[in-house]
């Protein structure tokens, strides 16, 4: 339907009323950056999913704010607010639902903006979320009213989400709706997430995630003999080491087929979050001599889809036993703290076909498919909802998400507000 209608030429009309709406596109994403919602811990959430919720419902959506009670992170201070609103068509068509996480990091050190005013200037407004991902989410709000006002009879139904707590791992947000059947056929068929991944990007899915926290245990004693104890500090020393020598390199080594932009992140990657061994840190005066009994370290272990979650695990484990097996006195715990698979869309699914098509129609040129090193909401969706139609594309530039002097760039909401309103468009009139 697509191109009948950019024969006709419908699609310019369509594409007219977005750049009619330019200024209006700023303003939005100015009003939404003013709204500091910050996670953690959750503010602002309410005033900011009815910001959202009115203007649509004023434009015939039904709206819906959907409270997480109880979720992780939910209180009466911190109320963790939902919005989704749905538009139904004339005809009978699929769903397309865009959704975007209403919650923004903090603003850090380092910026020359005051990061919740929203400054437009340049043609990029600048302020945190700007990027990530205010900027997409109002990209979308304004693609899909410009669908309304066109005048084409809509097939099928559009929906737009304003959801929480992505930054902190989505579970009171697109998590919690997916298993009350927000993100499962047959009320949505394809789902778009305006996430900061460049404007002429569509990413297809994730690297996987293994946090997990390693002890090692020792044995306290005083520490002017400490051959009377056992270090636990000295036992880490012995994994680190172990790790540095064989762990990192088989990492480096191994490479996955997922497109993961940057590049660096095409290998198995392992971060160490954190590192303490002995006694407790942010004391005044000085410390007791003794021989460090715990230490701990935290592990970030990013894995491509080629890997096993299991695999992942025993790989740590195995370094583990063969310290304890060698090392008189070595003993360990390990635990897990999270953990998140790798999710990947089909190339041929036909949410990416219509976003490739319409970016070549828009911009011009030819579109990256791509993965992100880190995780989105999408892992839900899959996971939890069932709907593999699915994938990120937004006018933010990747590299700025959480920096300092974040920013989007006017003309790449724009141009993503036409990419996603002809996707809509192409979607909404397939037959299932
Ligand atoms: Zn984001």
């Amino acid at each position: 339907m697509a191109d009948q209608l950019a024969a006709d030429g419908q699609l310019d009309q369509v594409f007219g009323r977005i750049e009619d709406q330019r200024d209006a596109l700023v303003a939005l994403t100015q009003e939404l950056i003013r709204i500091p919602t910050v996670n953690p811990p959750g503010d602002a959430y309410r005033p900011c999913a009815e910001l959202i919720g009115e203007r649509l419902r004023k434009q015939g959506f039904a709206v819906e704010y959907l409270r997480a009670e109880g979720a992780l992170g939910d209180s009466e201070r911190y109320p963790r607010t939902n919005v989704v609103a749905r538009f139904e068509g004339r005809r009978p068509g699929q769903t397309v639902h865009f959704n975007g996480h209403i919650d923004v990091v903090e603003a850090g050190n380092g910026w020359t903006f005051d990061p919740f005013a929203a400054t437009l200037t340049d043609n990029r407004v600048y302020g945190r979320g700007a990027c990530d991902m205010k900027g997409g989410l109002a990209a979308a709000i304004i693609a899909v009213e410009a669908l309304l006002q066109s005048g084409i009879p809509l097939a099928g139904a559009l929906e737009i989400s304003g959801t929480v707590d992505e930054e902190s791992g989505g579970y009171a947000g697109v998590a919690w709706l997916a298993e009350r059947g927000y993100f499962s056929r047959p009320r949505v068929d394809h789902v778009i997430i305006p996430e900061p991944l460049n404007v002429d990007r569509v990413c297809l899915g994730h690297r996987g995630v293994w946090w997990a926290e390693v002890e090692t245990l020792g044995r306290i004693a005083h520490g002017s003999m400490p051959f009377l104890g056992v270090s636990a500090i000295r036992n880490m020393g012995l994994f680190l080491e172990l790790v540095e020598r064989e762990l990192y390199p088989a990492l480096d080594k191994r490479k996955t087929s997922m497109p993961v932009e940057p590049a660096g992140a095409r290998s198995s990657t392992l971060n160490f979050n954190s590192l303490h061994g002995g006694q407790a840190e942010g004391f005044d005066g000085l410390p007791s001599p003794c021989v460090a009994d715990s230490c701990r370290l935290v592990l970030d272990r990013r894995f491509l889809i080629e890997e096993e979650l299991d695999e992942v695990r025993e790989e740590v484990r195995s370094l583990l036993e063969r310290l304890r097996a060698e090392v008189p006195g070595f003993d360990y715990r390990l635990r897990e703290l999270w953990s998140v698979l790798p999710t990947m869309t089909d190339k041929e699914a036909p949410v990416v076909r219509a976003l490739d098509q319409e970016i070549r129609r828009v911009l011009g040129k030819e579109p990256q498919l791509i993965a992100s090193p880190g995780t989105y909401d999408q892992k839900h969706i899959a996971r939890i909802g069932h709907l593999h139609d699915c994938v990120a594309y937004g006018p933010g530039v990747l590299d700025l998400a959480h920096q300092p002097d974040e920013w989007v760039d006017v003309d790449d909401m724009v141009a993503s507000a036409k990419v996603m309103a002809a996707a809509a468009l192409r979607l909404t009139d397939t037959r299932p």
